[in-house]
């Protein structure tokens, strides 16, 4: 089973004894990474293993490869020797393994590992990408022995993410370690078990200064959250798709009610940019069920052998699963949505309600097709016109686009306004204002339901409810939609005692992990 080592980058030899000491029960190993400390503290780094008390590896890192030491090569040979001398007899005092370049060559320094136990871990940094010629590397570092091969490339595409992928698959060596860096590599570092890698590195982030690499998680996270040391070739995967994906709450919510349920399950965040190269890796994971959020929820359509109603006349799919001929849709988007609603206006229909839809994408499909079931009358409104007039003319609504015309019909359409933009959504950046509709002034009478969640508030939200607006953000309609998919996924409903859990601790406990 994958371990997890603990990236230590503190300045002082102290400072890292105390995150270690406040984080060892997440970890299995640490690691030292000697070109961060501060250059006095690299003469006392012999004795760490020892206070350590648990195995670590030794990592002076090149600035040429992401790290922080910008020396000499002779100076980093030194401090190496300095790190492996002075052999003692009990192991555990010793550095369990030591990390060097596939380019290091310094053949008495290698032996003296050997000699008294300490594994190299035989490394290649690549932080523009995947080298061409990745194959021929990956054979020309096992060099046999007790050796391990680390490759870590810092991926810039989904395609990237597939080719270290099948490098792993590749590469015959019993141990191994394959990361993928940056955001599109970070289900590499959950999924370690299933990239082939012995160990997945992390931080805990919220005490350092710098995480170990980039798309490195929090190692509480990964250990209590994504139950890490716990995954096996058994474990069933689900996972949610999208880009950007910072700010999903669905990985905390899937996790936790699989870890209270005891199913032997993990639910990853899978940023993509491409859903063709991401539908690669699903099957190679054997991935059981999705979750598809912005802005993917149209482009799957393609990738489903089979639908449910709701998808057909939506044109939209949120949650798929594998079923024995391909992956089946369905959307919980509408029920989640019209539930939530309904709920807060304390109504059963929207008969005689006049209602604004800012956005044509996904989601508002979803939201046009309920608002039309239960009676409702709307206007859409979308930057792409013919996008909000293809939806509206599905239901016999209006459309307009985000401009003073489409002000002016919405003031007559404002008993209740949905927001269906990511315009305001924490890490979306597609926008020169985070306030989709800064034209519109509200005049306090009308229902505001904005379903982005992270932020708590949009803007938007923020000035609806400064207007006097009764306002709502889309956490509980994303909860209850969530709380559909796991139906699909698992065969079976959530406990209601576990939801009620979810529900009571779930704004908090989701603020305080995403803040750390
Ligand atoms: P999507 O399919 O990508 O559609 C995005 C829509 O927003 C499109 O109509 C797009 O207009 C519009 N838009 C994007 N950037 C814009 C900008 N800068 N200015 C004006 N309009 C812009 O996304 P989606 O899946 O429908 O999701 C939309 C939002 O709803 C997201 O924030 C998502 O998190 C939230 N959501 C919440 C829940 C929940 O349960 N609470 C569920 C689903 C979605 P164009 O057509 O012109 O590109």
């Amino acid at each position: 089973m994958a371990k997890i080592c603990l990236c230590l980058t503190g300045k002082t030899i102290q400072r890292n004894l105390e995150i270690l000491n406040k984080y060892r029960k997440f970890a299995d190993l640490t690691e030292l990474r000697v070109d961060c400390l501060d250059p006095d503290e690299r003469l006392y780094i012999r004795r760490f293993p020892e206070l350590a008390g648990m195995p670590v590896i030794l990592t002076i890192r090149r600035d040429i490869d992401g790290g922080c030491f910008a020396g000499g090569e002779g100076a980093r040979v030194r401090l190496l020797a300095r790190g492996l001398a002075y052999a003692n007899d009990d192991s555990r005092h010793n550095f369990a393994y030591v990390d060097i370049e596939d380019d290091f060559k310094v053949p008495s320094l290698e032996e003296a590992a050997r000699t008294f136990g300490t594994r190299i871990i035989r490394s290649c940094h690549n932080l523009q990408g995947v080298p061409d010629d990745i194959h021929e590397k990956i054979k020309s570092m096992q060099r046999g022995g007790d050796e391990i091969v680390k490759i870590a490339v810092a991926v810039k595409t989904t395609s990237d993410v597939v080719k270290v992928y099948q490098a792993s698959k590749a590469c015959k060596s019993k141990d191994k370690i394959f990361i993928c860096m940056g955001h599109y590599g970070i289900y590499s570092r959950i999924l370690a078990e299933r990239f082939g890698s012995m160990l997945t590195y992390s931080s805990a982030l919220s005490e350092t200064e710098m995480p170990g690499a980039s798309g490195q998680i929090d190692v509480r996270e990964l250990s209590e959250l994504y139950r890490f040391t716990k995954i096996t070739k058994k474990t069933k995967v689900y996972g949610v798709v999208g880009n950007p994906l910072k700010t999903t709450v669905s990985p905390w919510f899937f996790n936790t009610v699989f870890g209270l349920e005891n199913y032997d399950a993990v639910y990853v965040p899978f940023p993509t940019n491409s859903i063709n190269d991401f539908f690669h890796l699903a099957k190679e994971f054997d991935v059981q069920g999705l979750s598809i959020t912005v802005p993917y929820k149209e482009a799957v359509l393609s990738e489903l052998h089979d639908c449910s109603a709701a998808v057909q006349s939506i044109g939209a799919c949120n949650t798929m699963y594998p079923r024995t001929e391909g992956w089946f849709g369905e959307n919980t988007d509408c029920t989640g949505f019209s539930d939530s609603l309904l709920a807060f206006i304390n109504r059963k229909h929207l008969k005689h309600l006049k209602i604004s839809i800012i956005g044509a994408g996904g989601v508002a499909r979803a939201v046009a097709a309920e608002i039309y079931k239960l009676g409702g009358k709307a206007v859409i409104l979308n930057r792409t016109v013919h996008k909000a007039k293809s939806i509206a003319s599905q239901y016999k609504f209006h459309w307009a686009g985000l401009d003073i015309q489409g002000i002016e019909i919405m003031s007559k359409y404002n008993d209740i306004i949905i927001q269906a933009s990511p315009v305001g959504m924490e890490g979306y950046d597609d926008s020169n204002s985070n306030d989709p509709l800064t034209m519109y002034s509200f005049t306090g009478r009308e229902v505001v339901m904005d379903l982005i969640y992270t932020p708590p508030l949009s803007p938007f939200l923020k000035r609806a409810a400064a207007a006097g607006c009764k306002t709502i953000n889309g956490y509980d309609m994303v909860i209850r939609q969530a709380r559909l998919q796991y139906a699909c996924f698992t065969g079976h409903e959530i406990p209601s005692q576990l939801l009620t859990w979810v529900n009571s601790t779930g704004d908090n406990t989701w603020n305080k992990i995403r803040t750390g």
